[in-house]
């Protein structure tokens, strides 16, 4: 029997036409439907619009409506697409791993570099990357880009203007379409640890910043004052910040005690942190501060947002954050 396949359209390049302030997502699902069609093999697909937006336009309030919509129809279909701008696809990728922990069908979000409407797109291509991925019955949020398929806590847009916008961060591509057609690594696919659980909550209180030589313990004090209660640092190399000249990791200690929760995380595309080498390291472990690991910037940052709307204590939020949940981070 055919595969049920229902595709949620976000906006994005894909969806985009030209008008006179630039491209903007202009077409609607149906207007893309003999082309998802033609893409769609022996699959069985439904279409419906979500919304119409470039990326940049998406809030944590879409994830939220998105998780929801997702998880109301997840019994109805055999797998979701959802087509979205690139910019900000892999945010929206990372928190609805975490959203949708557990979900029992494929949810694949995908977009593309040049519209549908464009002879030569990458759009057809990644949509029927994604098709058969969601009808592929193994559950879990990924992200179809190029001819591979990557964990959608994982994956994140390193490249602004190739095809080959994508990669999987510190962990293996689940799939890959090749002359062999499409090849599943099932042993990178994570193991589903529970039953599904909708979990559309989040916190807007939380800010991220990048370290850069010159950065004031000022521009930190002030995050506290604008009542944040999470932050997400990306520091320098495997973890590190100064406490010399400016004793950066001092102000930070002061927001810990006062309740923020710190994250850090570094600039460094691979490898993750190891915060217990350098001594610019181990004083923000000692002061309460905790570790991204191996985790993207996208994935560390949402994480901390939902984990965040789920509560308030200090001891829950440690240990929520240290665990893996959607196969983000490595232990
Ligand atoms: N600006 C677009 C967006 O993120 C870029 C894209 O879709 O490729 O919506």
């Amino acid at each position: 029997m055919s595969k049920k396949i229902l595709i949620i359209n976000t906006g994005g390049t894909l969806s985009a036409v030209m008008k006179k302030n630039g491209l903007i997502p202009g077409l609607s699902i149906h207007d893309m439907q003999k082309e998802l069609q033609m893409v769609s093999g022996d699959t069985d697909i439904e279409i419906e619009d979500f919304c119409s937006l470039d990326s940049a336009n998406i809030f944590p309030e879409d994830w939220s409506a998105l998780a929801r919509r997702i998880s109301d129809c997840r019994n109805d279909y055999d797998g979701i697409v959802v087509i979205h701008g690139t910019d900000t696809l892999a945010y929206t990728s990372s928190m609805l791993s975490f959203m949708l922990r557990n979900i029992g069908i494929p949810v694949v979000i995908t977009g593309s570099q040049l519209s549908i409407t464009d002879p030569v797109a990458d759009a057809m291509e990644n949509c029927r990357c994604a098709i058969h991925m969601a009808a592929s019955q193994i559950p879990g949020v990924f992200v179809a880009f190029n001819r591979k398929v990557m964990l959608g806590c994982r994956a994140s847009k390193v490249r602004s203007l190739s095809f080959d916008a994508f990669e999987s961060i510190n962990y293996p591509n689940i799939a890959t379409i090749s002359s062999l057609g499409m090849k599943i690594d099932t042993a990178a696919v994570p193991d589903r640890t529970g039953i599904f659980k909708l979990t559309d909550t989040y916190s807007d209180k939380v800010c991220m910043i990048k370290m850069f030589p010159g950065i004031h313990r000022n521009f930190i004090e002030s995050i506290a004052e604008l009542g944040y209660k999470g932050l997400y640092i990306e520091a320098y190399g495997i973890g590190g910040m100064p406490f010399v000249k400016h004793d950066f990791i001092g102000a930070l200690e002061k927001l810990i005690k006062g309740g923020m929760t710190v994250v850090v995380g570094t600039q460094c595309r691979y490898e993750g942190t190891k915060m217990d080498v350098y001594e610019t390291g181990k004083r923000a472990i000692e002061i309460g501060a905790l570790e991204a690991h191996d985790m993207t910037g996208e994935a560390a940052l949402t994480k901390l947002m939902w984990i965040l709307g789920m509560t308030d204590d200090i001891t829950e939020i440690r240990d929520y954050y240290s665990i893996n949940i959607a196969g983000e981070m490595k232990l």
